[in-house]
């Protein structure tokens, strides 16, 4: 008899047969569990989950390690790449973590980053011709809050000409409708708290590469030793999830882009930000690399500022909150929340304007949505 559920092994360490079988596993000459910051049953599922979706019909191998947090994946790929004296070439459309990260943390180790909108293919390839000191091309697409997607494609090709490794925070897209690896990149990095998990009740993240003996080596070792593991209850959050990963990126993909052309026609809207919208400047890329645009969205409100707050406060269904990813429609609104206290001209910049809503649309009965969002529009 064995359970249908992957059971959850709360279990710190496990136990050896005998005095050989630990020197065995210790040795490598065995594989097997020793420890769980090391390697756990119900993490290992997830993992083999995440590697299969992430790697579905390209005919490749990867190996995934599954981390606390999607920083503790990033983390760990940037620290068991780089070495003192890299660059990341990277677009500006970051992930505030992953910018804290590459802006403020790894410079105290002598690696930089150059952020640049790589939306434009001649000024990635001119930095990497420039400067050989770039050694990984750090992607996120499609990317907060503007949605803006860069080509995967073609900024790997570029990539490899000028031997840099590549990797991709495939977050918003999630498997379901985008594969990195087809394109040749290196690593895929996941929050798995976000479209994997689904339902808001974990924090975790992921981290994929290709090449399976660096995976096995280098990386594992640097994954233990930091320590950055996830535990045997997210894991098994995170296996219930993804078994409705479809049915629900399928729900809220029909969703977004219903609830975009609503807004589209809205008179108190000035702009949508969603890339399966022909006005989005990325709308393209978006359909040559993605099977649907996806559930992100953002919207400006022609009211500015309090316009913004005034929304947020009228949301009866709809929740108040940063975060995305789960079956809730979820709304922030960035100009007095999440980027508060970034200076005007990052915030310029980075396409914020003050009365920018940013939206998980959720996998709620559509005219629920909608309707709460007409009565929260009216003044
Ligand atoms: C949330 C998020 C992260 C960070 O993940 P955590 O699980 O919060 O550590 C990284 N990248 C993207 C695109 C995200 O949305």
């Amino acid at each position: 008899m064995y359970a249908h559920q992957v059971p959850i092994y709360a279990s710190s360490t496990y136990v050896f047969d005998n005095a050989e079988q630990g020197m065995r596993r210790f040795s490598g000459q065995e594989e097997g569990y020793i420890y769980s910051r090391w390697g756990n049953p119900t993490i290992t599922e997830a993992e083999e989950k995440i590697v299969a979706l992430e790697t579905f019909g390209l005919g490749i191998e990867a190996k995934g390690i599954l981390h606390s947090s999607g920083m503790a994946a990033i983390s760990t790929l940037m620290l068991a790449t780089l070495k003192p004296g890299d660059k990341i070439l990277t677009h500006f459309s970051l992930y505030g973590g992953t910018n804290e990260l590459v802006n403020k943390i790894l410079p105290g180790f002598n690696i930089t980053a150059i952020i640049e909108d790589l939306r434009d293919l001649n000024i990635a390839e001119g930095l990497l011709r420039a400067d050989p000191a770039i050694k990984m091309l750090y992607l996120e697409t499609p990317a907060n809050p503007t949605i803006q997607c860069v080509d995967v494609e073609e900024l790997s090709k570029l990539a490899k000409r000028y031997n840099c490794i590549v990797a991709c925070d495939n977050t918003f897209a999630t498997p379901y409708l985008q594969q990195p690896f087809k394109y040749d990149v290196d690593f895929v990095v996941h929050s798995t708290t976000k479209f994997l998990n689904g339902h808001g009740t974990a924090i975790g993240g992921i981290l994929l590469g290709k090449d399976v003996e660096l995976m096995k080596t280098k990386i594992t070792k640097i994954h233990r030793t930091l320590g950055g593991n996830s535990n045997a209850f997210d894991a098994f959050l995170l296996i219930q999830g993804i078994k409705t990963l479809e049915i629900r990126m399928e729900r809220h993909c029909h969703n977004a882009l219903e609830v975009a052309n609503y807004l589209e026609t809205h008179a108190a809207v000035e702009k949508v930000n969603y890339a399966g919208l022909i006005t989005h400047p990325d709308f393209y890329t978006a359909l040559k690399q993605m099977k649907h645009p996806g559930p992100m969205l953002s919207f400006e409100l022609k009211g500015g500022f309090q316009a913004g707050i005034d929304f947020m406060n009228k949301l009866k269904m709809c929740v108040r909150t940063v975060s995305l990813g789960t079956c809730d429609t979820l709304l922030s609104h960035p100009a007095s929340m999440t980027h508060y206290s970034v200076p005007k001209e990052e915030k310029e910049k980075y396409g914020i304007t003050n009365g920018l809503i940013r939206m998980n649309v959720g996998i709620e009965n559509l005219q629920d949505i909608i309707s709460d969002l007409n009565q929260a529009l009216t003044a």
